[in-house]
């Protein structure tokens, strides 16, 4: 081998050997990069499971000596079978997940009442979940919609209210006490008909759990049902009242003619004893003018004469008798007639209590609601009775230019003075309310047609005839009226509509007039 082919050889040994440092400088950089590459990763993996701790803690420390790659290829065989358990896991993890926001998601969807963003929302979020995810992570921002989706349903659920714990605690126990108390009023509380199936009904809603909503609203139909039973029970005590004044009236009569009666038995009681005494003193005369058996005579004169006693004793006895009756009529007749003053009292009472609240304020007549009780039942005993039974309506002529011309307070003094005349010109037994505004109703029981017609007229020319003065100027007020009379076939709306049709026929022929519609 020449100098020269060995400085060559040389040359190439230098090279490689420096080729090889940097080889291994390259391999051992690169090895301590992989080591702190996995040491990292194993960190992280940390707390999945022990197995794979173990083994990891394992390789990190083969590593970290540098360790031959044979010595830790089993190791690395283990943790790659560790790892493909826990990735099979994963995934269970992330189906059971995805099921569980599914359940969740639909039960929202199950309540009532949900406003329709918040539906078309959760609606867009059942789609999203139902598209598989490969990393529980991945559901993390579902799951925080859904719990959002949530929280807003149940805000709305409290009636828009966050209410704490303890609010809602004492919300719920203040349902459940008026819940128990409305039940306890509706048992202590006898209602009849109709009512009483309403009031049934109400109370097996309120014996179900129920809404604060539902509680308001089962109120209000209470109070609603207790005020039409008390009107009731009022229009039944009143027609009561007076079907006991009816029937005091007819036994009144009934003992009147009783005791006339009883008086005139006996005047002829007495004319006939009268007679008897007569006969039979005449017959003791004649006897007594016989001129045989003498004796006989004696004892028929003695026994006339007791018959005569036995007869005025019998008489006295009579009188007496009748005395008794006639006293224990009359007693009865007395305590009938204090029985009627209270019933008349009693009615008087009642019409009192009722006035308060069926009294028009300014006029204080009847208001409309007294009207549509005082039409109603003397509807019922026309049907009953069958007596004429009249209605007019009465309107104040031109009123608005009272008003506009003088003044509303005028117009109040206008409409006081013509009530107060229109109702002293009424019998006891007539009826007149304050329909509204200038207009009045009047209602006549037992009253012909003919004979209403020339009193309203009287009225009327009376009431033109009033001297007003406001302000110094004179004033004539005149009212127009239009009435009729109860016919078979008529309910208290139709006669009512009869006599307005009249009053507007009134008003068309001039005003100041009372026209009849039959
Ligand atoms: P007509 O002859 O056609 O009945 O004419 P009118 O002006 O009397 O009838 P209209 O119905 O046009 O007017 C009635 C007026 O009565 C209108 C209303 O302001 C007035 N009014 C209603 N109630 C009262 C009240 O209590 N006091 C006063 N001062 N005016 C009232
Ligand atoms: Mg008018
Ligand atoms: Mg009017």
């Amino acid at each position: 081998m020449s100098e020269e082919q060995i400085e060559l050889l040389k040359k190439k040994l230098v090279v490689s050997l420096k080729a090889r440092q940097q080889l291994e400088r390259t391999y051992e950089q690169q090895f301590t990069m992989l080591t702190n590459f996995i040491n990292r990763l194993s960190n992280v993996c940390k707390g999945i499971d022990i197995e794979l701790d173990n083994r990891l803690a394992k390789l990190r420390a083969h590593l970290n000596k540098n360790t031959d790659i044979e010595n830790i290829a089993p190791l690395m065989g283990d943790i790659e079978h560790l790892l493909n358990q826990h990735s099979t896991r994963l995934s269970l993890n992330i189906k059971q997940t995805q099921n569980s926001l599914i359940t969740a998601g639909k039960q929202l969807q199950k309540v009532k009442n949900l406003p329709s963003d918040l539906r078309r929302e959760l609606r867009k979020l059942m789609q999203d979940i139902s598209e598989p995810k490969g990393s529980i992570l991945l559901y993390l921002p579902t799951l925080n919609r859904l719990v959002s989706l949530y929280q807003r349903s149940l805000l709305l659920s409290n009636g828009g209210q966050d209410l704490s714990s303890e609010e809602q605690a004492n919300l719920s126990a203040l349902q459940s006490q008026v819940t128990s108390e409305l039940i306890n009023i509706l048992s202590n509380i006898a209602f009849s008909g109709e009512n009483a199936d309403k009031i049934d009904a109400i109370r097996e809603v309120l014996s179900t759990h129920v809404t604060a909503d539902t509680i308001v609203n089962c109120c209000v139909e209470v109070i609603r049902l207790i005020i039409e039973s008390i009107t009731e029970e009022r229009q039944s005590a009143q027609s009561f009242l007076f079907s006991l004044n009816d029937a005091l009236n007819s036994v009144h009569t009934a003992v009147a003619t009783s005791i006339n009666g009883s008086q005139e038995i006996n005047k002829s009681k007495q004319q006939l004893n009268e007679k008897l005494k007569n006969d039979l003193a005449g017959m003791s005369a004649e006897l007594s003018k016989a001129t045989s058996l003498d004796t006989l005579k004696k004892q028929i004169n003695v026994r006339i004469t007791d018959i005569v006693d036995a007869l005025n004793q019998k008489e006295q006895l009579e009188v007496e008798e009748h005395t008794l009756l006639v006293d224990s009529l009359s007693e009865m007749e007395s305590r009938l007639k204090e029985l009627e003053k209270e019933a008349e009292e009693y009615k008087k009472k009642l019409s009192e209590q009722r006035f308060k609240s069926l009294q028009d304020a300014l006029t204080k007549l009847p208001n409309r609601a007294s009207l549509d009780e005082r039409m109603e039942l003397e509807y019922r005993r026309w049907m009953r009775y069958n007596h004429d039974l009249c209605v007019a309506v009465a309107d104040i002529d031109h009123f608005k230019n009272i008003n506009d011309t003088f003044g509303h307070s005028v117009g109040d003094r206008v409409l006081q003075i013509v009530a107060a005349n229109l109702n002293k010109g009424l019998r006891e037994t007539d009826y007149i309310a304050r329909y509204g505004g200038e207009e009045f109703v009047m209602l006549f029981p037992e009253s012909k047609l003919k004979d209403i017609e020339k009193r309203l007229d009287k009225l009327r020319i009376a009431i033109s005839k009033i001297p007003f003065k406001f302000k110094n100027a004179d004033l004539t007020v005149t009212i127009s009226m239009g009435m009729t009379q109860f016919k078979a076939i008529d309910q208290p709306q139709s006669a009512f509509d009869r006599a307005d049709q009249a009053l507007y026929a009134a008003k068309s022929n001039g005003r100041n007039k009372v026209m009849v519609k039959y």
